[in-house]
């Protein structure tokens, strides 16, 4: 298969390292025709950056996307949102109390930390450059630079992952809600790494009901035969198929850009479904 589109990457605007015109460099150079940039609950590059004149630059196609912290049944999941309205005021309102939800977050993250004798401040967040949203991500990497853990992975592995002692919970938007709102705003909503949260892609009929047009197929975290299952998922329930490579620019084991996505075809029936 040969990937045209690369529809899941993170930039400076969230917990990715490399700002969104590096992002197109790279994704230009693979030959990608369309790429989206999906940071964690904002779109600030698309209404900040200079989207526009980055697709002309690097001729590439710019999807606004977004990737969106949700809970179903207690359960955190992710929903990306595709070719939806910039302008639309709903989702704009929801994007501005889920980065608030954030910052407190990483406030009450920070607080555990000092408590656990780790002294991190917000302050020393925000040399990460150009960052305008916080996630653990951005913890992990101050405790890295301050020599409190060795890697990333350590800091989830003993302080910030599910269930460790400066864990706090994402997210309180329903992911129903989730859906309900980027369609509303003309775009397409997919479920995002699906084989993060079924081990059995029959259990995901629990969201067949719930408006979901699109599922990621193609992601790193999936194997061939998971990929293959989604993808039967799909054609089976009428659902179209979204995938990217989940780039964020230090990924342990390393992502690359288009190494994961979509196909011509594949992109034409996503394209299809939006409405904005
Ligand atoms: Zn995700
Ligand atoms: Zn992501």
């Amino acid at each position: 298969m040969t990937v045209v589109a690369d529809l899941h990457m993170h930039s400076t605007y969230s917990d990715g390292v490399l700002k969104p015109e590096e992002l197109c460099r790279q994704a230009a150079l693979k030959g990608l025709t369309h790429i989206s940039i999906t940071d964690h609950d904002n779109v600030e590059f698309y209404i900040k950056d200079r989207f526009t004149s980055l697709t002309q630059q690097f001729a590439i196609g710019i999807i606004p996307g977004v990737e969106l912290s949700c809970l179903h049944k207690d359960r955190p999941m992710h929903l990306l949102g595709y070719g939806f309205s910039l302008q639309d005021k709903s989702l704009a309102t929801v994007l501005g109390q889920q980065q608030q939800h954030r910052l407190e977050r990483v406030r009450l993250i920070l607080d555990k930390l000092n408590s656990l004798g780790v002294p991190l401040t917000l302050e020393e967040l925000e040399d990460a450059d150009g960052a305008t949203t916080y996630g653990r991500p951005h913890v992990a990497r101050a405790m890295m630079r301050g020599g409190y853990v060795g890697s990333v992975d350590e800091a989830f592995a003993r302080y910030l992952g599910r269930g460790k002692p400066a864990y706090v919970p994402a997210a309180q938007l329903k992911l129903i809600d989730a859906i309900e709102l980027v369609r509303n705003a003309g775009g397409v909503a997919a479920l995002a790494h699906p084989g993060l949260y079924y081990g059995d892609v029959e259990q995901a009929a629990e969201l067949l009901d719930l408006g979901l047009q699109a599922i990621e197929v193609s992601h790193p975290a999936h194997s061939r035969t998971v990929t293959r299952q989604w993808r039967q998922f799909c054609q089976q329930h009428g659902l179209v198929m979204a995938g990217g490579s989940d780039f964020h620019g230090d990924d342990k084991p390393p992502r690359s850009i288009g190494q994961h996505g979509l196909n011509g075809v594949e992109l034409e029936s996503l394209k299809a479904l939006f409405n904005g």
